[in-house]
């Protein structure tokens, strides 16, 4: 871990990665979507649940496809499936302890909406701790693991990535950061999709633990 200690820059992901029980927020984020397009294409809930699938696994986000093929208002789309219920949420005062303790920037790289990262992060009692957020809408709606995101991160918060660490808990999305000559840390789960590549070499740590990760780094 020492060679950790000389980061200047640390981007988290968001879902999955600053809090777990992802599935909770998951499957109401799912239903909304599946509820969106059903009511956007009138379609009945399984033809949409069904487009909606296809477009994740084509586009990476259902959001990207939805833009594509149906030129929906990306916005309308980000609020309406990210009005989730997230009182099962607690704060993490050690996460937000060991999160303090950094030194550098903190920025929030998600696929997800902004508004989204703030109501999470402020139920974690974390919201404060952070230098900045990219979001979906930062990323002109090209997700992770597409590389324009990370190029775009990079410029807007002037990240020099041999001092950055990106830590995510869906492997493929470390890719690119990798080869911008960032470290990566990988969340570990076992989620199928997210765990897909996680032997691959462009993955530098696996985390099973955040907040003692950051202790190890912060002794
Ligand atoms: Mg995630």
């Amino acid at each position: 871990m020492k060679n950790l200690k000389n980061l200047k820059y640390w981007l988290f992901d968001l879902d999955n990665t600053l809090y777990s029980g992802h599935t909770k927020v998951f499957d109401q984020v799912d239903k909304k979507m599946t509820e969106y397009i059903s009511k956007k294409l009138n379609l009945n809930p399984e033809e949409a649940k069904k487009i909606q699938k296809n477009y994740f696994q084509e586009y990476n986000t259902t959001l990207s496809g939805m833009i594509k093929n149906h030129k929906i208002d990306a916005h309308e789309f980000l609020e309406f499936v990210h009005d989730v219920d997230l009182n099962f949420l607690k704060e993490n005062k050690a996460l937000g302890e060991q999160l303090s303790k950094i030194n550098g920037k903190k920025i929030i790289f998600t696929n997800g909406s902004r508004a989204h990262a703030n109501n999470v992060t402020k139920r974690i009692g974390i919201k404060n701790l952070f230098d900045g957020i990219f979001d979906i809408v930062d990323s002109d709606f090209i997700p992770k693991p597409s590389k324009e995101p990370y190029e775009k991160i990079v410029e807007k918060f002037k990240i020099e990535p041999h001092y950055c660490i990106f830590i995510e808990d869906i492997a493929r999305n470390l890719k690119p950061a990798y080869e911008l000559g960032m470290k990566t840390a990988w969340i570990i789960n076992d989620e199928p999709w997210a765990a897909e590549y996680s032997e691959a070499n462009f993955i530098d740590y696996k985390i099973d633990n955040l907040t003692n990760f950051l202790k190890e780094i912060n002794k």
